[in-house]
């Protein structure tokens, strides 16, 4: 092995919690490497953003601009067997929750990010995948290949692959969320669609019988249409078979061509072992939950910004080799990630959400604390709607710790 340098910090994966990790980290002085697999741009699932991280863009010297972030002004919720339907602007949430989001292409967006963590001084190396880590008490090495690298702190933001916890079986699925999707989009809508759909920028959430449809406007006159089910087969003839038996759909995609469809699966599960002696998972490698409320990315950044903040105090003070470092980083995501736990077991298993989306006169105070909630606005103390979500929870056998 050769010898290299010790760096402060390595990076594994620049999706959006490792480039955000890595920006604010290099915006600090630190010396940052990011180890990435993919050649960016790469295709990723997940295009639909939530208000809370809007002002993190600015932290991160990112601006959104209009020729790749669609506006997102709320969510709709549709159930085409009932003819139920609701619109959850984002203007109507609790004071001081930010007012909307947007929806992006995932290949473009990625790519965004770690330019401008590049842009800060972070070094980004592509087409390389760490094959195995290794956790001393005074360093961390990681293997790419027949190199290494050195480094004081590891973080862990390699997605869905979760590098630490598959190396260590410390994955545990959650059952009873979203297990699988089948996914393509829609290019060429008609102009009237397009106008209709950019407008406001609702993703639109189909109910359906054990899951749900997402349907995401992007720029360009496309639309992202997936098809989430927690049990039951997922294939291709699902994807067809949904679409065509939905008429809001098939009058959105008249005449648009659909592109390859894509499958994924497995994917609710949560990390036992995610922080440790000189070492932290972020974003997907921690936690993911079954991506109905599109709380992957948001939680993802808002933690890298967390876990940046708390170790570059520790690297100037020289204690990041501490076990209990990132206790209160858990502590905090914990509490997010359990909340929205608790919404998607409802929308899934009880009539709890289906009664409070489509109440003709629903609690005006609960209304609200639903909207904060699904703007990703998960950290106050003054949400009715949270306490009933966390009280219910205690009822209940915890889910989700760690
Ligand atoms: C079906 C589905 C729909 C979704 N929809 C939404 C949505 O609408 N809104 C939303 O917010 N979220 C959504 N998500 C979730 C969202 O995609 C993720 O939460 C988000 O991508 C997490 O970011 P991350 O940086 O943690 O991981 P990722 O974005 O997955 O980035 C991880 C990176 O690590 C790299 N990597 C992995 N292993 C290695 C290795 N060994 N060495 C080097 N590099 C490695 C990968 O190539 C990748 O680039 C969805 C997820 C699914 C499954």
């Amino acid at each position: 092995m050769s010898h290299s340098p010790l760096h402060d910090v390595v990076i594994v994966g620049a999706g959006p919690a490792g480039s955000t990790a890595a920006n604010l980290l290099a915006a600090a002085g630190r010396d940052v490497v990011i180890v990435e697999r993919e050649v960016f741009p790469r295709f990723h699932v997940g295009e639909s953003l939530l208000p809370c991280e809007a002002p993190l863009f600015e932290r991160l010297g990112v601006t959104p601009d209009g020729a790749l972030f669609q506006y997102k002004d709320g969510a709709e919720f549709i159930d085409e067997r009932t003819g139920d339907h609701v619109v959850y602007s984002f203007s109507g949430a609790l004071d001081g929750t930010p007012r909307h989001a947007w929806h992006v292409e995932r290949g473009p967006f990625d790519k965004l990010l770690a330019d401008a963590a590049a842009e800060r001084g972070a070094t980004i190396r592509y087409g390389r995948a760490v094959d195995r880590v290794e956790i001393r008490e005074n360093e961390v090495t990681v293997g790419v290949g027949d190199a290494h690298l050195r480094a004081r702190y590891l973080i862990d933001a390699s997605g869905q692959d979760a590098l630490l916890a598959r190396q260590w079986r410390a994955v545990e699925p959650l059952k009873d969320l979203g297990r699988a999707a089948v996914f393509a989009h829609f290019e060429g809508l008609a102009p009237a669609v397009q106008a209709e759909l950019g407008a406001q920028g609702y993703v639109k959430i189909f109910m359906i019988e054990d899951g749900w449809i997402w349907a995401i406007p992007l720029v360009g006159g496309r639309l992202s249409v997936g098809v989430v089910k927690w049990r039951g087969k997922i294939d291709e003839a699902l994807h067809d078979r949904e679409v065509a038996a939905s008429p809001l759909l098939q009058r959105l995609t008249a005449g648009a061509t659909r592109r390859p469809l894509r499958i994924l699966g497995n994917f609710s599960f949560r990390n036992t072992r995610s922080r440790g002696r000189r070492y932290v998972c972020v974003g997907d490698s921690a936690c993911f939950l079954d991506p109905v409320f599109s709380s992957g990315i948001t939680l993802a950044m808002l933690g890298a910004e967390r876990v940046a903040d708390t170790l570059t105090a520790a690297l100037e003070a020289g204690d990041e080799g501490r076990e209990d470092l990132m206790e209160p980083y858990a502590a905090r995501m914990r509490g997010a990630y359990d909340i929205f736990e608790q919404l998607i077991r409802r929308f899934y298993h009880s009539r709890m959400i289906h009664n409070l989306f489509f109440a003709e006169e629903p609690d005006p105070e609960l209304r609200r604390g639903l909207i904060s909630v699904l703007a990703g606005d998960v950290w106050r103390d003054d949400n009715a709607f949270q306490d009933l979500l966390v009280a219910s929870k205690r009822r209940r056998r915890p889910q989700v710790a760690g």
